[in-house]
């Protein structure tokens, strides 16, 4: 089989555990299937890169940074390879080049003090351009042939710097003709997560947690038999274990389940990691680095239906509800029209969206980064309606936060939203607003960010979602 595997941040997070994702490549290869990895930047090292970006853009820029990160990383490479001098040689060399790109960016942004989207996409990719050639001598020091290679020149995606989608054919091309020699001669290429370049080289990101979504896209583009997401827990949960304890493990969800989960909120896949496997129904694997052993959860196109219907319980914090409200829009035709093009030229990303059967109230729930160009374009694009009386406010709630119940078996079973509400009405958690998915695939509905974890805790405990 091939086998694309992604480690995510915490996966490599130190000179150990990259130690353990080396051997997990390896052993992989050793069971007799071709290996290509995909990885995360180090933990916390994407984060320590875009606030160094926003320090230079005050003018401020501060060399230890530098210093910082290449000891982090030479540490390691002192720690996995320090005994083979012409390998570690190499790495450090690879990360002082790399480095030393970082630091020229950060010094031109703090001369010319504009911190542009793709500006930050060439700063933030560093934290991958780092980690890759230290896993690749971590392998090839346990035998298998390996070396790292940019996404830059495998990944083609359009300019949305910050969030840019993959251009399929190019990729695909690009992709097979740099990977496939070297996977065919028994080599494990190690590819950097979240990063891809447009057709002109410019280096673009996928949005942050993009290298799942990496490893779909470059699973799909050389056909993979498997993708294999590495994370720190043992697979997609029935919730966020950190919010819910007794959160169990979901052996088996299907493609359209993990996407629904990943988009309401369950961090452990990115939201778009689904669509570039299922289109060419490869099967994802999420899987624990730190328990190994752990079969995880597969994705597939059947997934595993449960007879409760409802699988799993996830909650997307910090959002804003944009409210449209007022009497006079009863029967007024095209306000909800002209709503949506506003919403869309600003292309701004629309979670949720619940309207009042009274008609005088539509809302929907926005990022915390879209809410305010959005609501500033709505008040100017609906001032006439303002004015008139048509619309009596446009609000944007702060401090508000999506809970979705998801599963494949919602549809058609009576009684769920029931339970739903039953269970955040005993534990005296307000609603603010509800919606119900076409497909019946989720119900959603917005508490406040105080409620959201015991909403969910409340219904993850409603359909015993513990139990298996
Ligand atoms: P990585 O660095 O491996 O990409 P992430 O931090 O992005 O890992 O994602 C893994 C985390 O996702 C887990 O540690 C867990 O806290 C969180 N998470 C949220 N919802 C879920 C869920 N339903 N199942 C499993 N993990 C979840
Ligand atoms: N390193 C990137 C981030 O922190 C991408 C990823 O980890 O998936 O967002
Ligand atoms: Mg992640």
């Amino acid at each position: 089989m091939l086998i694309v595997m992604k480690f995510g941040g915490t996966s490599v997070g130190s000179a150990d555990r990259i130690a353990q994702a080396a051997q997990l490549a390896v052993d992989t290869a050793a069971a007799g299937h071709q290996v290509v990895v995909v990885t995360s930047a180090m933990s916390k090292v994407t984060d320590a890169l875009i606030a160094a970006a926003r320090q230079a853009s005050t003018g401020d820029w501060d060399p230890t940074l530098r210093e910082e990160l290449f000891n982090r990383h030479k540490a390691v490479a002192d720690a996995l390879v320090g005994g083979d001098a012409a390998r570690h040689a190499a790495v450090v060399d690879a990360l002082g080049q790399r480095l030393e790109r970082f630091e020229k960016l950060c010094f031109g942004l703090s001369m010319v003090r504009e911190l542009t989207p793709r500006l930050l996409d060439a700063i933030s990719g560093t934290g991958e351009m780092l980690a890759a050639p230290l896993i690749a001598a971590a392998i090839a020091a346990r035998g298998t042939p390996s070396s790292a290679v940019d996404a830059t020149g495998l990944i083609v995606t359009t300019d949305q710097f910050g969030g840019a989608e993959p251009l399929m054919d190019d990729t695909r091309a690009r992709t097979r003709a740099r990977l496939q020699p070297a996977v065919s001669r028994g080599e494990i290429p190690v590819v950097t997560g979240f990063i891809g370049a447009t057709a002109d080289g410019v280096m673009t990101t996928l949005g942050r947690g993009g290298s799942d979504y990496s490893a779909s896209i470059v699973g799909a583009a050389l056909d993979a038999d498997e993708v294999w997401i590495w994370t720190d827990v043992d697979g997609v949960m029935t919730a966020n274990p950190a919010e819910v304890p007794e959160a169990r493990t979901l052996p088996d969800v299907s493609y359209s389940e993990a996407s629904e989960l990943a988009y309401y909120g369950a961090k452990v896949l990115h939201y778009k990691t689904i669509l570039p496997a299922f289109r060419q129904r490869i099967p994802v694997r999420i899987l624990n680095s730190f328990n190994p052993a752990h079969p995880g959860t597969r994705v597939t196109v059947e997934g595993h239906p449960s007879a409760r219907g409802v699988k799993a319980v996830t909650s997307i914090r910090g959002v804003i509800l944009v409210a449209i409200s007022g009497t006079g829009m009863q029967g007024i035709p095209g306000i909800v029209a002209k709503t949506f093009d506003v919403v869309a030229a600003q292309q701004a990303n629309v979670l949720m969206i619940s309207q009042a059967s009274s008609e005088n109230n539509i809302c929907f729930v926005l990022s915390a980064a879209e809410a305010p160009r959005v609501v500033a374009a709505l008040r100017s694009a609906l001032e006439f309606e303002l004015m008139r009386g048509h619309i009596d406010e446009i609000t944007a709630e702060q401090q508000v936060a999506i809970v979705a119940a998801v599963g494949d078996r919602m549809r058609g079973t009576p009684g769920i939203a029931a339970t739903v509400f039953g269970a955040l009405g005993t534990a005296g958690i307000n609603v603010i607003a509800i919606s119900q998915g076409s497909s019946e695939r989720n119900i959603s509905l917005v508490v406040t960010d105080r409620d959201a974890a015991g909403a969910v805790r409340a219904i993850h405990r409603a359909f015993q979602l513990d139990k298996g």
